[in-house]
């Protein structure tokens, strides 16, 4: 068995935007159980809301994007995982019962022991109060512990941690705008949002076989729209310089029209949906946001639409985004734009909410940087 330290730094979320660095002892493991030795740990694009929240997440250990390799474990977990120490993975947040209908579908999200809307205390990592022993459960740290029911996926030897990284905002990008709604051969595709989920979700429609793929942002993100255009979308639109429906009539002409639409932004009141209605065809798909909108019903039936909302992503997305990543096809390192240190955690979340440092597509944490 690899050697391990006695003692292992983490950072905690304490309070509204405070993160605290603390140090636990090496758990005693079960049988069942191991460590994972923490290469790297991307920011959500989620994240910036979890660590603005008071009292409700706190303290909470944050930080789901996990990459690292296998520093221990028993032998039972050995068996069950079929994988070796030293070997390397990317591990989801979901912590799953693995016997319900829905994990034995590899939909661990809709778990009723993980799913964020199941009840108040969803286990899934970044969310985990750490009070309880074994402390070590969340991503922002050195190592992490891997309980019985941890959800792997392997990675080669030679992806570089920041890449793998990318497994979750993309494998989001791959379930939404393909697995959700479709996004496929012969389809145009407007993707809303440039971040990290829909710069995945370009890449999802654009591995899926999409004739077209547009994605419109604001000018904050014009690095991200330029980006995009690397990534396999066909156009940009720069909403603030160009309405969406003008640039919509410009790249689809008076008679064309959308198949399929991923607003990633939250939509606020709706006025996304208001535009790309108008333009979308007959039989249509749309993954929506709007939450404070009603259902535009009558427009569904006349249009024959088929709708959609986000709920997380399922074992098969991420395993359609590592092949997308290990594929090398596409400069995904330029997504990768900040990597900090875990005493500037706070740093990273911020960043990646765009704040204190500009640019920030994807943030990671190296814990031994
Ligand atoms: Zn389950």
């Amino acid at each position: 068995m690899v050697s391990h330290p006695d003692n292992v730094r983490i950072a905690i979320k304490t309070g509204a935007e405070q993160t605290e660095l603390r140090s636990y002892a090496w758990p005693e493991l079960g049988d069942d159980e191991g460590m994972l030795r923490i290469e790297a740990c991307g920011v959500g694009g989620a994240e910036p809301e979890v660590y603005r929240a008071g009292d409700k997440w706190a303290p909470v250990a944050m930080g789901h994007q996990i990459v690292g390799s296998i520093a221990a474990m028993g032998e039972k977990a050995r068996r069950m995982w079929k994988v070796a120490p030293g070997e390397r993975v990317v591990i989801q947040e979901y912590l799953p019962c693995k016997i319900c209908q829905w994990c034995l579908k590899g939909e661990y999200r809709f778990c009723p022991d993980a799913d964020f809307f199941g009840g108040a205390n969803p286990r899934r990592y970044g969310l985990i109060d750490p009070t309880q022993a074994p402390h070590l459960v969340g991503g922002f740290a050195e190592y992490i512990h891997l309980p019985w029911n941890t959800v792997f996926h392997k990675i080669p030897q030679d992806l570089p941690a920041e890449l793998a990284t990318l497994a979750i905002p993309i494998g989001n990008g791959v379930q939404w705008a393909t697995l959700d709604v479709n996004a496929g051969p012969g389809k145009t595709v407007l993707i809303i949002g440039p971040g990290q989920q829909g710069l995945g979700a370009v890449l999802g429609a654009r591995d899926a076989g999409a004739a077209r793929i547009i994605l419109a942002g604001m000018t904050r993100d014009q690095a991200r729209l330029d980006l995009a255009l690397e990534l396999g979308a066909d156009h940009a639109i720069n909403v603030e310089q160009e309405p969406l429906l003008e640039g919509l009539a410009r790249i689809l002409g008076p008679a064309g029209g959308l198949d399929v639409v991923v607003d990633t932004t939250g939509d606020p009141g709706g006025g996304n949906m208001d535009q790309y209605l108008q333009r979308v065809n007959y039989g249509a798909w749309l993954w929506v946001n709007a939450m404070d909108r009603g259902v535009p019903v009558r427009i569904i039936k006349q249009k024959y639409l088929t709708v959609r909302s986000g709920r997380g992503r399922s074992w098969w997305a991420v395993d359609t985004a590592l092949r997308i990543i290990t594929s090398r096809r596409f400069p995904l390192e330029k997504m990768c734009t900040h990597i900090f240190s875990l005493e500037e955690v706070d740093l990273a979340i911020k960043a990646t909410a765009g704040r204190e440092v500009a640019g920030a597509i994807h943030c990671i944490v190296d814990p031994w940087r």
